[in-house]
């Protein structure tokens, strides 16, 4: 059995603890693999590691920063197969999925951010007194950042690729649930030649690792995504240590369609918004929001299309949707489905577990479900339930649909589909979420700010909001 290390002073160890933990593949139901079971002392060693680490890498010319992390940009690539196999695996998602999307990204995220710190700049502001003010960036010193299990290596690339673009070191815990990517990234940088601890990865679980740097003194910087309720513990130990903090959390995103949209390319991609990578995606539509004249053949199709999506065994070409991640994840949602019975919706399609066969006999599937006749302020359309469930609902005017599409405390992401400009601009400027995407989804532009707004987070990713995030701001004011 594949047994994942520690990755700490740029070497594969155990943790001090000598305990493992079970890793399953959700697909089977089965343990695949053993994971260090880290604590506050594994983190302690990976601090200092990266303390030690701190002067070369911060004092590294930026081409040579930039050249190592191409490296390791490379180094995905290389892997693509392997890290595109890992992924499907431990999470339970398409392996297409992973191959069109998790990797590709995870080798962008280091491309992206190897070639933007050279071209990453600082602002000067002159002054009519005779004075000039320059304002000098430095990396912070060790940061932490804390990763969640819906796409892996993907969201766990994302932070640390700036953090070390920046010039930080990281000590960095991916989610317990899904760490393999994670663990054959550390192998990628051994190969790269990144020095020994730049980039330390622990092992374990959150509230033993996690809470381990959030609280510890010389991590002054997390960077988190996960849910709503862990972030706001994190800014809870945070806070008064006055670490920075940038917090990417949950999401209950509306999809709003009107009846002038372009029809066969919104039923296509708001089947994508729905249920890509079985709704485990923070941005992913639930509650989907139909304008009265097209709401019944919207119904009609969107049900139907629904109904033919094949759950299969992630490893096949023509599985549109995999596992759930976890059996407490998929009892989760599964309880999100009965209560919305409760709350008197309907299930148009869906509901249930999917019992496979052979290999895939004791995996967590679902139907991907569709409800109807629902409240916009029950508790299902109001809460995040992160699986392939999805509301329909009707509305008859702009002012209506904002109410809905605002009414939650999330603030992530929104798609809106119309094809009035006027009425496009106008709806964005009035929705509360970070992200708006109109006539798309997820069309990503890895320059633009990323992030939530209200209990979505704070802060914003991507870009040089990242590389500003990952860096102090000193101002010199020269009076000459
Ligand atoms: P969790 O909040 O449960 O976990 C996220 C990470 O935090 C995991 O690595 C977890 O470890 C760790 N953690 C748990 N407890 C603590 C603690 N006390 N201190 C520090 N770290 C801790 O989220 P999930 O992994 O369940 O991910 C799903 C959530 O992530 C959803 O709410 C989703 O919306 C959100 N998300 C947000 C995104 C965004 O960009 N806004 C993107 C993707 C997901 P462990 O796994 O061991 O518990």
């Amino acid at each position: 059995m594949k047994v994942i290390s520690n990755y700490i002073n740029g070497q594969l160890i155990a943790p001090q603890s000598g305990q493992y933990i079970d890793v399953y593949d959700p697909s089977v139901g089965e343990v695949y693999a053993k994971l260090s079971d880290s604590d506050n002392r594994d983190v302690g060693q990976a601090v200092q590691a990266a303390k030690k680490a701190f002067p070369v890498w911060s004092g590294m010319t930026t081409e040579k920063r930039s050249a190592i992390l191409l490296k390791i940009a490379q180094g995905i690539e290389a892997n693509f197969e392997k890290l595109a196999l890992a992924e499907s695996i431990d999470n339970g998602k398409p392996l297409k999925l992973a191959q069109e999307v998790d990797i590709p990204r995870a080798a962008s995220n280091f491309h992206f951010f190897a070639t933007g710190l050279i071209h990453f700049a600082s602002e000067s502001h002159s002054m009519e007194e005779g004075a000039i003010n320059y304002t000098l960036r430095t990396p912070i010193g060790v940061v932490g950042c804390i990763s969640p299990w819906n796409l892996p290596l993907y969201l766990f690339t994302w932070k640390i690729a700036p953090a070390l673009a920046a010039g930080n070191c990281v000590v960095a815990k991916p989610s317990e649930i899904t760490p393999m990517t994670a663990f054959l990234l550390s192998e990628i940088c051994i190969e790269a030649g990144l020095p020994a601890g730049v980039l330390n990865i622990v092992h374990g679980y959150g509230n033993k690792v996690g809470q381990a740097i959030a609280e510890h003194p010389q991590i002054t910087a997390i960077s988190f995504t996960g849910g709503t309720v862990t972030g706001a513990h994190i800014a809870k130990i945070a806070a008064p240590m006055f670490k920075k903090l940038s917090l990417e959390l949950g999401g209950k995103n509306p999809a709003i369609i009107f009846a002038d949209c372009n029809y066969e390319k919104m039923l296509d991609t708001v089947m994508r918004s729905s249920f890509a990578n079985q709704g485990q995606i923070c941005l992913c539509g639930s509650r989907i929001f139909v304008e009265r004249p097209l709401y019944e053949k919207f119904k009609l199709d969107f049900v139907q299309r629904t109904a033919q999506l094949k759950v299969g065994d992630p490893l096949l070409e023509n599985s549109n949707l995999g596992a759930i991640v976890s059996e407490p994840h998929m009892n989760k949602v599964l309880s999100y489905i009965d209560l919305a019975k409760q709350e008197g919706g309907t299930i148009l399609t869906g509901g249930k577990r999917v019992k496979l066969e052979e290999r895939c006999k004791n995996g967590w599937f679902l139907e991907p479900t569709v409800i109807e006749g629902l409240s916009y302020d029950c508790r299902t359309n109001q809460e995040e339930i992160f699986g392939p469930v999805v509301t329909i609902m009707p509305f008859d005017t702009e002012e209506e649909v904002l109410m809905y599409a605002n009414s939650t405390q999330y603030g992530l992401a929104s798609s809106v589909w119309t094809e009035n400009l006027s009425r496009a601009h106008r709806i964005a400027a009035e929705l509360k979420t970070g992200i708006i995407w109109t006539n798309c989804w997820l069309l990503r532009d890895l320059r633009t700010p990323f992030g939530g707004m209200k209990n979505s987070g704070v802060g914003r990713e991507g870009g040089w909001e990242a590389m500003r995030f990952f860096t102090e701001a000193k101002n010199v004011c020269i009076k000459y």
